[in-house]
C-alpha cells in the first residue's frame, strides 16, 4: 500500500468511525435521525414518493387512476423507445435538495439512500434487468465534478440487487450544452448521435436497465435507449431517482 493509498484508507476508516459516533442528520434537513440515510418523520411525510397509479411508460404519477390504459397522454401520442420507466420521487423542492446535495456537494453517501428508494420503486424493472447502465457524463464534466452521479446510483443499485453494472457501456461522443431551456425537438436534435455504445458485446442480447438521477424531458434517456437498442440490447427500461411531474 503506497503512502497516498494508506492516507486515503486512513481517512476512509476515520470517516467510518466518525459516522458511527456522530449523530446522523436527516437526508433533507438538519433534524437528527437514528442512522445515516434516513428521513426524519416530518420529511418522510412530505417526501413525494411516486406510487401507483402511474404511467407504466414514463413513470409520471396520475392524480386520478385512468380507466383502461395505464399510459399517460404524452406517451400515447409519442411513445418513448424504452419499455417502462420508474422514478422513486417526484422532482420538487425537497427531492431537488436531495439530488443536488448528491450531485454537486460531497454527499456521495446519499447514493445508497437514493438507490434504496429506487430499488423499491423499480423492483419489477430490476427483476428483469440483466445489466445496469448509467447515463454517461461527458469526460470534461466528469473532470469538473469528479464523479458521475448516475454511475454512483447504478453501482449502489447493483450492490442492492446483485445485477451486474456496466458503468462505462455508454459514452458521450461530444459535449452537449445544458438542455434546460430547449424545446423537446431541439433537445432531440442536439442529442442525436451524441451518445454511443462503447462495447456492444456488453449489452447485445441483454435486458438493460438505464439509470439516471433526474428525468426531465426524457431526451437524454431516449438518446441512450436508441443507442442501446441499435447495439442489440434485448430491451431497455429506465430507473431514475426523481422525475418532473409534467414532462412535456
Ligand atoms: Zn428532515
Ligand atoms: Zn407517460
Amino acid at each position: 500500500m503506497g503512502l497516498r493509498a494508506a492516507g486515503r484508507w486512513g481517512l476512509g476508516a476515520a470517516r467510518t468511525v466518525l459516522d458511527t459516533l456522530l449523530p446522523a442528520h436527516c437526508l433533507t434537513c438538519e433534524a437528527l435521525v437514528e442512522g445515516p440515510g434516513q428521513f426524519c418523520p416530518d420529511c418522510f411525510r412530505t417526501a413525494s414518493f411516486i406510487t401507483a397509479p402511474l404511467c407504466l411508460s414514463c413513470g409520471v404519477p396520475f392524480v386520478h387512476a385512468p380507466h383502461g390504459t395505464m399510459v399517460c397522454d404524452a406517451c400515447a401520442i409519442d411513445p418513448p423507445p424504452w419499455g417502462e420507466a420508474r422514478a422513486a420521487l417526484a422532482y420538487d423542492a425537497q427531492s431537488r435538495r436531495l439530488v443536488l446535495g448528491f450531485k454537486h456537494g460531497d454527499r456521495t453517501e446519499l447514493a445508497a439512500a437514493l438507490a434504496r428508494m429506487m430499488a423499491r420503486a423499480g423492483a419489477a424493472l430490476l427483476g428483469r434487468a440483466e445489466v445496469l447502465v448509467p447515463v454517461p457524463l461527458h469526460r470534461r464534466r466528469l473532470l469538473a465534478r469528479r464523479f458521475n452521479q448516475s454511475a454512483l446510483l447504478a453501482r449502489a443499485l447493483g450492490r442492492l440487487s446483485g445485477v451486474p453494472v456496466a458503468a462505462d457501456a455508454l459514452r458521450r461522443v461530444r459535449a452537449t450544452a445544458p438542455l434546460g431551456e430547449l424545446s423537446a425537438g431541439a433537445r432531440a436534435r442536439m442529442l442525436d448521435g451524441a451518445i454511443a455504445v462503447r462495447r456492444p458485446a456488453g449489452v447485445a442480447g441483454r435486458h438493460v436497465l438505464l439509470v439516471d438521477d433526474v428525468l426531465t424531458s426524457g431526451a437524454t434517456a431516449r438518446a441512450c435507449t436508441a443507442a442501446l437498442l441499435a447495439a442489440g440490447a434485448a430491451g431497455v427500461d429506465v430507473l431514475v431517482a426523481a422525475r418532473v411531474r409534467s414532462p412535456r
